[in-house]
């Protein structure tokens, strides 16, 4: 009697456990379709807003780089969270002005301070600065980016995070004073690499993992070519 009353008891909580695992498994489909569809819709946005500029510059003023389309933006937020929610990311540093705005939202999901470059010194940055020069793809300029030294220690974990990914200069600017100050660097996260330009590579060369939102293989006649993303 004890031991079919046991015997039932098992399976009882076996099935239980079954169902938990079947519905644990659901919501976690569920929640990764919803995440592939999250990145669809940039993908979508890209093909529908983005004009191509010559033969490497891609335009996507009108939700990234001039005007911002919020709720995209906490999407690309939560995504890259989700990706490194188990990192012990302790900082998102990037470079201003347009990867401010996706850093943002990701410094907001991972509950963490945002730390932007800034590219010109002004009268109140008075601390020990941390400087690296950087060429702009786009502006054709070179400039020194600093960060204020007290906002980073050898304690800090880093995930950076930039707009675009074209031929590195600005993550590895970015890399080099992370370095000078001893931080664990977890990530470069980009919202829309141009994977026929040498970024990538030069900044996996360094060690360091590059996980792209949107990835462009090239440009066929005004229209965006994808490759397949990493996130
Ligand atoms: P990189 O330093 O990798 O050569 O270029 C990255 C920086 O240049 C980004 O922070 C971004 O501001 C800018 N950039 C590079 N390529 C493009 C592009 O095709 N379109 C736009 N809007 N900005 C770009």
């Amino acid at each position: 009697m004890l031991e079919i009353g046991r015997a039932s008891l098992l399976d009882t909580v076996m099935s239980n456990n079954k169902q938990r695992e079947g519905l644990f498994a659901f919501w976690r489909e569920v929640f990764f379709i919803s995440r592939k569809l999250d990145m669809d819709s940039l993908i979508s946005r890209i093909k529908q807003d983005g004009t191509v500029l010559g033969a490497d510059i891609l335009k996507v003023d009108s939700f990234l780089t001039h005007q911002v389309d919020p709720k995209l933006m906490r999407q690309i937020g939560k995504v890259f969270a989700e990706k490194f929610k188990d990192a012990g990311i302790t900082k998102v540093v990037t470079i201003e002005a347009s990867g401010n705005v996706p850093a943002a939202y990701v410094a907001e999901e991972l509950d963490v301070p945002m730390i932007f470059a800034k590219k010109a010194k002004n009268v109140t940055m008075t601390d020990e600065l941390l400087t690296a020069d950087v060429y702009s793809f786009t502006k054709k300029i070179t400039s020194t980016i600093q960060i204020s030294r007290k906002f980073l220690s050898e304690t800090d974990n880093v995930l950076v995070i930039d707009d675009f990914l074209a031929n590195g200069q600005a993550a590895l600017g970015l890399i080099s004073i992370l370095k000078a100050a001893n931080t664990k660097i977890s990530g470069v996260g980009i919202v829309i690499e141009k994977s026929f330009q040498t970024g990538r590579a030069l900044v996996e060369e360094t060690g360091i993992p590059v996980f792209s939102l949107a990835r462009i293989a090239g440009f066929d006649q005004g229209q965006v070519v994808f490759t397949e993303a990493d996130l």
